[in-house]
Formats: C-alpha cells, sequence, structure tokens
C-alpha cells in the first residue's frame, strides 16, 4: 500500500463531475486500499477520489470503526436537517458549520461492486454527503454564506501557499500539525 497526495483547493480535479464506474479490477482495489491508508494517516474520516486526483465515482468512509467503500454512490432518501462542524481533507485547517440532511439513505456499490444500501444519520450521513458532494465536484464551502465564504477564502489564501501545486504530501506531515487535534476526526 501507499500514502496518496491529497489536492487541495485551487486543483481544477476537485471541482470535476467524477465518471461512474462499469466494473472494479485489481488497480481499482489497490487504489481504494492506497486511498485507506492515505486517510488514516491524514487522520480523516472519509476520502473521495477527486482528492488523491483521480475522476472514478468512488469515495470511502470509516465513521466509529465502520467502514464503507462507497463506488457510484446516490442519495435515495433523506430526512431532517442537522447543522455541524466541517473540515476537509483538501481544504487543511479550515471549518465551518454547514447544514444538511440529518439522516439519508444511500444506495452504493462496494469494492467487489455488489449493490448495498444504508441509512446513516449525523456524523455517518454528514461524512457520506459530504464525499459524494466531491463526486460532484462539490465542496463543503459552496454552503455558506458570502460572508463566512469570502473569510474561509481569505484564510485558506494564506494556508494554501504551504502546499505548492496544490499538493498536500500527508507522509511527510510533521507532529506540528498535532495541535489540531480536535479537529481532525472531522476532516472528509
Ligand atoms: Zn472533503
Amino acid at each position: 500500500m501507499s500514502i496518496l497526495d491529497i489536492r487541495v483547493l485551487g486543483d481544477p480535479v476537485l471541482r470535476q463531475v467524477t465518471t461512474p464506474l462499469s466494473a472494479v479490477n485489481d488497480e481499482l482495489r489497490r487504489l481504494v486500499a492506497d486511498m485507506f491508508e492515505t486517510m488514516h494517516h491524514a487522520k480523516g474520516i472519509g476520502l473521495a477520489a477527486p482528492q488523491v486526483g483521480r475522476t472514478e465515482r468512488l469515495a470511502i468512509v470509516e465513521v466509529d470503526e465502520e467502514r464503507f467503500v462507497l463506488i457510484n454512490p446516490e442519495v435515495v432518501q433523506q430526512e431532517g436537517r442537522a447543522k455541524g462542524e466541517e473540515g476537509c481533507l483538501s481544504i487543511p485547517d479550515i471549518y465551518a458549520d454547514v447544514e444538511r440532511p440529518k439522516t439519508v439513505t444511500v444506495r452504493a456499490l462496494d469494492e467487489d461492486f455488489q449493490p448495498y444500501e444504508i441509512e446513516a444519520t449525523d456524523l455517518l450521513a454528514r461524512c457520506i454527503q459530504h464525499e459524494i458532494d466531491h463526486l460532484d465536484g462539490k465542496l463543503f464551502i459552496d454552503y455558506l454564506s458570502v460572508l463566512k465564504r469570502t473569510a474561509a477564502l481569505a484564510k485558506w489564501k494564506l494556508e494554501s501557499g504551504k502546499y505548492p501545486g496544490y499538493i498536500r504530501r500527508v507522509s511527510l506531515e510533521t507532529s506540528e500539525d498535532l495541535h489540531e487535534h480536535e479537529h481532525l476526526e472531522e476532516e472528509l
């Protein structure tokens, strides 16, 4: 397994709409394993293919030790509204409250291309919706009011210099990043 570079805000791949998969092969299974490895090292709870520079309609999620591989995922039902803080491995150090459906039913294929359905609520629901957004080229900052988005982007402008070429090298991150530990579980 290897740790992949994470693409950060500004890389056009994050705004691309992904392509549904028609089959799974060994290369794709390796990609899924590498994405889990990368997500664990980056201390995230979700990761979508565009975040590692890919265009497949594929994301992974791991909340409370429950893992999901989401291939061609679709929200088929939603209920309620809930507000919660979000961050993103592709927009490090930026956090904001986002309102989303509280409960969602999602249909997807697993890494053996077998269909399944999950009903998710609270953090898991938030995480899955955030990842599906990535597959449509959408980012959590898109939900913010103009004022809050402007503030977030101004902060990001100061941060983005750390990521030349819009690349975040997870394996080289040092312990100085760990002071933000209270937020890290929420990065998606
Ligand atoms: Zn994200």
